[in-house]
């Protein structure tokens, strides 16, 4: 015997209130229950994964109908700890003492857990509540306090009576005991019934442990810990997993990426404008304010990651404010759009495109202004440079261009 600890999934069921007989695909309605989708993941994988994950369990086992080996194959991720499947009997009660001979064959005497394939939520400190709160002679059990009022009814659905719900509960599993208390009242059952018996129909294994005058203490747990039985059930436990990830999506990776374009036309003159910073040459790039049209594209790039229009639509160069107007100014007001939605910048990235002046020269003041502007350490910002290859009115040193890539994350600011 090892006292090692181990958790029983119940997934014999064919779930006949949500499917029919037929089993092939995840996505085929016919399929049991424990095998459908939350995600990318069937419901009796989710129910796994709570088990095989958690720091005080062992050793995993799934009981499955004899039909479903190939899509429980398919269907339920390798997790450590998970033991060979074991094949269920025709009721819940049977697949458990299946699971449970199972078990002692494999020398199994600690404590062991038995849950529903089909509670894919249930949360690991009620797992650690649970196995602290076994002792010999007490089971422990998940449960929460019935909150609708009850009502008792006859066949025509007349309410004969209101039940107080008062120190009322409702049980879930996993349900938490000694490995040899339990399989000794499974066998007990067993040996004193028969197909049509009574003793077969026990709904959750407390109430057997309870029927043989052992003690059931409860742990008061989440309702979302419930069981999906109903096509209800499954949208509620889709739209948990949906907001799941979303909310997990929101705090990891909503990373998003801008890109701007922006070109000026050269004319005669003695400097340029590019990244805020001076270069002298011998024409000018012409525009409404500096032109420098590095800035403007970084600009247009910012304001693509909150869907915030161009530079055009917040500065109109019909707007006579704006003539000669150094562009640092539509830059910060961009970035301090972005910072009022919560996004800390990760890089910019820009790319300059002209036959002349060289860039390399000035790289690095440009990098500078750029880290400055944005408060983005040096090796977050970076300027490049490439010629047009003497094509077109680029390679012909009619006009400069550039364009801006940012990537931004949002929503993971404390
Ligand atoms: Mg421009």
């Amino acid at each position: 015997m090892n006292e090692k600890t181990l958790a029983i999934i119940v997934a014999g069921g064919c779930g006949s209130r949500l499917s029919g007989m037929k089993r092939s695909h995840p996505t085929d309605s016919a399929l049991p229950k424990q095998y459908m989708l939350l995600s990318e993941k069937c419901i009796l994988d989710h129910a796994v994964e709570n088990f095989t994950s958690h720091s005080q369990i062992d050793h995993v086992m799934v009981v499955i109908h004899r039909n479903d080996e190939e899509v429980y194959n398919n269907l339920v991720s390798r997790h450590n700890k998970l033991l060979p499947v074991v094949f269920g009997g025709k009721t819940r009660q049977q697949s458990v003492h299946c699971g449970l001979i199972a078990a002692q064959k494999l020398g199994f005497g600690g404590p062991v857990l038995i849950h529903d394939g089909v509670r894919p939520f249930v949360e690991a400190e009620t797992i650690s509540s649970i196995l602290d709160s076994i002792s010999p002679g007490n089971c422990a059990i998940p449960a929460h306090p019935v909150i609708d009022t009850l009502k008792k009814c006859g066949k025509q659905l007349e309410v004969l009576e209101t039940i107080s719900r008062q120190d009322i509960y409702c049980a879930q599993t996993p349900q938490g005991f000694m490995a040899d208390e339990i399989l000794a009242v499974h066998n007990n059952a067993t040996e004193n019934g028969d197909d049509n018996h009574p003793a077969d129909n026990f709904t959750d294994d407390a109430s057997m442990f309870e029927m043989a005058g052992l003690g059931v203490k409860l742990v008061i747990s989440s309702s979302q810990n419930f069981k999906i039985t109903t096509p209800e059930d499954l949208q509620r436990a889709r739209d948990i997993v949906s907001d799941k990830t979303r909310e997990i999506a929101k705090l990891h990776t909503d990373i998003r990426t801008g890109n701007g374009y922006d070109v000026h036309a050269l004319s005669p003159g003695d400097e340029i404008t590019l990244c805020g910073h001076k270069i002298p040459f011998d024409k000018c790039l012409k525009g409404h304010s500096d032109a420098d049209a590095a800035l403007h594209a970084l600009t247009d790039a910012l304001l693509g990651t909150i869907g915030a229009g161009d530079i055009g639509s917040h500065f109109p160069p019909s707007d006579p404010q704006w003539k000669g107007a150094a562009s640092d100014v539509f830059l910060k007001s961009a970035l301090a759009m972005v910072d009022a939605e919560g996004g800390i910048i990760n890089n910019v990235d820009l790319t300059i495109i002209c036959e002349a002046p060289k860039i390399d020269p000035h790289r690095k003041a440009m990098r500078e202004n750029l880290a400055k502007l944005c408060k983005l350490e040096l090796n977050r910002v970076s300027v490049k440079a490439t010629t047009n290859e003497k094509l077109g009115f680029l390679g012909r040193q009619e006009g400069i261009a550039t364009i801006a890539t940012t990537t931004i994350s949002f929503g993971t600011r404390t």
